[in-house]
């Protein structure tokens, strides 16, 4: 199976180079490029096809056919044939060469997309009766270079003659039979010559599980070898000490909150380097999680840091940290960007020598002369607004210490695993007791009267009021104008409230005196551009109105309706949007039907796909041959839990029965493999 694609039959020098652009050297490779999708050549009936499908059926030449150029090089041959009593127009595009095999009254089969409404076929090709019909799937590669898919199909099936024998099995006898899978062998010959589409599924099947078993397998192979080259610090504390805090609390853990902590608590007194993603929707209170791994993290004799994107944020969680942590005689502290050179100089001289406990802090927080005492716990609150250094760096500064990541991005827990497969996963999914759903109303722009009415009504009863401004292509300089012209316009509306306006050109200093008259009540209406997205919590605040909704994304809607809904009060969100298209009217009604950030989430990758969902480079989704994360994910987490057992159990690491999958897996490089993060 090593061997050259030269050893095939028929494959000469040519070939070999032809092959070698595709990047397949090996017969092993050359089996294992997939067809991407197949041609059914099975006939059916006309009346049974619906709109868009496509299909093959067969008819009777019915007109001589006509073939036009167009563009450079472009084809387009056009005949009408009579199928099953319907006259249907066929079209082929670049070709030309059917004109010849095309006679009237010759029955034959084409095939292609079929559209209803204009009774036509198009973008297939077709075969006369003289050529063989296989009357079932015929697969279809990608191809690069110069190769045509009918010589790849050749080689395949030439290959297969002389090498089928030596496609031996690899995945392990009790997974074969717990999901009654193919064997390999089966497998890849069915995937290449499929003999109907019920033997393709179970090909398709086993496929499936077989490349994201491998997946999980290296990605937690990689983890558990990390964890033996790496340990990390096992912080021991007392649990009293814990008990008693945990009664001071203001209200009591919800049952998810409970679970998430109860992980991360292990992991802070178990000798691995914690390495943990905390997801909970907006609101979902996973600031308190994270003060009590912080004063655990301090009661064991280790310091804290605590790092967020916006200055506003870092404010607030000093403000909350101190008010949870001081009274335990812990010393929070905040490294401010803005702040005095003597302050800041008194920070870091007792940092360094250990006497705070807990910093808080933007990126400042990883400059150099920054230096802790004995770093013990690092988390980062948004983990997305983070570089992948950034993280690094701050990391490094300690002596391995325990990381968690906080995010209420909702992502959806299929996806969490594997973009983020070598850390573990908390998920708060469940909203502290009492709070009522945020009404969500979708309004075209021009009921604009309407809604300030509303804002009017809700602002005489004491609450307070955001309004997010038109969000303009990406220049940051029209945003802002935006929101000084809308700022102006809700000036004159409100005579008797005070409006503050908010945006990414304030210093922070400016910024923060914005927020803390809205925090105070001392301003009403707080127009603004996406900065407030993050994090604010002003609970009196009841109503977030945004301009132009049709141009964010659901994640970012849903992050900013999350800024209301924080007291006791109704809340109310109100999207101002007019969209054009289906899939932006599609999110003004999901954002209306659920309150829910993982069913939204789910329902946006269903919009959007994965690619779109974490933009799309930086996606870090590896490339499958058949597997398809977001359509296979039941079969994900199946092949999760199986990775899981296997590199948890001696015999995959010894026994022979493993031999097969641990050569693969060591072909493929798990040893070498880079990390995510
Ligand atoms: P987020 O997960 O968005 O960061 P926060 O941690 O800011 O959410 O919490 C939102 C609000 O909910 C805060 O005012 C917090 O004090 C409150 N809160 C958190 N947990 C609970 C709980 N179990 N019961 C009641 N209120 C809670
Ligand atoms: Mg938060």
């Amino acid at each position: 199976m090593k061997e050259s694609v030269s050893h095939i039959q028929g494959v000469g020098p040519r070939a070999v180079e032809q092959l070698e652009v595709m990047g397949i050297s090996t017969v092993e490779q050359l089996l294992e490029h997939f067809p991407f999708r197949y041609e059914d050549y099975a006939i059916r009936p006309i009346m049974e096809v619906q709109h868009d499908e496509r299909v093959t059926v067969r008819g009777k030449v019915h007109s001589e056919p006509t073939l036009r150029y167009y563009g450079k090089n472009k084809a387009r041959l056009t005949v009408r044939v009579l199928v099953d009593g319907l006259l249907v127009q066929a079209i082929f595009f670049n070709q030309g060469y059917l004109k010849n095999q095309i006679h009237l009254g010759d029955v034959i089969t084409i095939n292609g997309k079929f559209d209803r409404n204009r009774l036509m076929i198009s973008g297939g090709t077709m075969k006369t009766s003289n050529q063989e019909v296989t009357g079932g799937l015929e697969p279809v590669y990608s191809v690069k270079g110069s190769i045509k898919i009918t010589t790849l199909r050749k080689y395949i099936r030439q290959a297969f003659e002389q090498f089928g024998d030596q496609i031996g099995e690899i995945l392990p006898h009790q997974l074969l039979s717990a999901y009654r899978l193919l064997n390999r062998r089966e497998t890849l010959e069915q995937l290449h010559f499929p003999t109907d589409t019920v033997q393709l599924k179970q090909a398709k099947r086993r496929m499936i599980y077989e490349e994201l078993l491998f997946f999980q397998l290296k990605m937690q192979m990689f983890r558990k070898l990390e964890r033996q080259g790496e340990k990390g610090q096992q912080k021991r504390f007392n649990k009293e000490d814990l008990l008693v805090f945990m009664d001071k609390l203001p209200f009591e853990l919800t049952g998810a909150q409970k679970q998430a902590l109860k992980e991360i608590l292990s992991d802070l007194t178990a000798d691995h380097r914690m390495n943990r993603l905390l997801q909970g929707d907006v609101g979902s209170g996973k600031t308190i999680v994270a003060g009590i791994a912080l004063y655990v993290n301090a009661k064991a004799g280790f310091q804290g840091a605590l790092m967020v994107p916006t200055e506003i944020l870092a404010e607030q969680h000093k403000a909350s940290l101190k008010e949870l942590l001081e009274p335990f005689g812990l010393r929070v502290e905040l490294l401010s960007g803005s702040a005095k050179a003597k302050e800041r100089r008194e920070i870091l001289g007792a940092l360094k020598e250990g006497s705070v406990d807990v910093l808080i802090g933007t990126h400042a927080l990883i400059q150099d002369g920054v230096d802790f005492h004995h770093l013990g716990l690092v988390i980062t609150d948004e983990q997305h607004r983070f570089g992948v250094e950034q993280r690094r760096i701050l990391r490094n500064k300690g002596l391995r210490p325990d990381v968690l990541f906080m995010t209420a991005t909702p992502i959806p827990r299929t996806l969490a695993i594997s973009v983020f497969g070598d850390m573990d996963v908390s998920i708060i999914n469940e909203m502290p007791k009492g709070r009522k759903p945020v009404d969500t109303r979708w309004a075209k722009h021009d009921m604009l009267p309407r809604v300030i009415e509303f804002l009017k009504r809700e602002l005489g009863k004491g609450h307070q009021a955001y309004v997010i401004c038109p969000l303009i292509e990406e220049s940051d300089k029209l945003d802002v104008q935006n929101a000084i012209d809308v700022h102006h316009q809700l000036t004159q509306v409100f005579p008797e409230f005070t409006v503050g306006l908010m945006h990414g050109r304030l210093s922070s200093d400016e910024k923060d005196c914005v927020m803390n008259e809205f925090a105070k009540n001392n301003v009403h209406i707080l127009v603004s551009t996406t900065v407030v997205e993050v994090g604010v919590n002003v609970p009196n605040a009841t109503v977030m109105v945004i301009y132009d909704a049709e141009r964010f994304g659901l994640a970012q809607l849903h992050q900013l309706r999350g800024r209301v809904g924080r007291g006791q009060a109704q809340s109310y969100c109100i999207l101002l949007a007019d969209p054009k298209s289906d899939v932006g009217k599609e999110r003004m009604q999901i954002m209306t039907d659920t309150n829910d950030g993982f069913e939204l989430s789910e329902r946006d990758l269903e919009l959007r796909g994965p690619g779109e969902f974490f933009g799309s480079r930086q996606s870090g989704l590896p490339n499958f041959k058949v597997a398809d994360i977001v359509e296979d994910f039941r079969v994900l987490e199946v092949a999760r839990q199986d990775a899981a057992k296997l590199v948890n159990s001696e015999a995959f690491w010894k026994s022979n029965d493993y031999e097969k999958l641990r050569k693969k897996l060591e072909e493929q490089g798990v040893f070498q493999d880079q990390k995510l993060d």
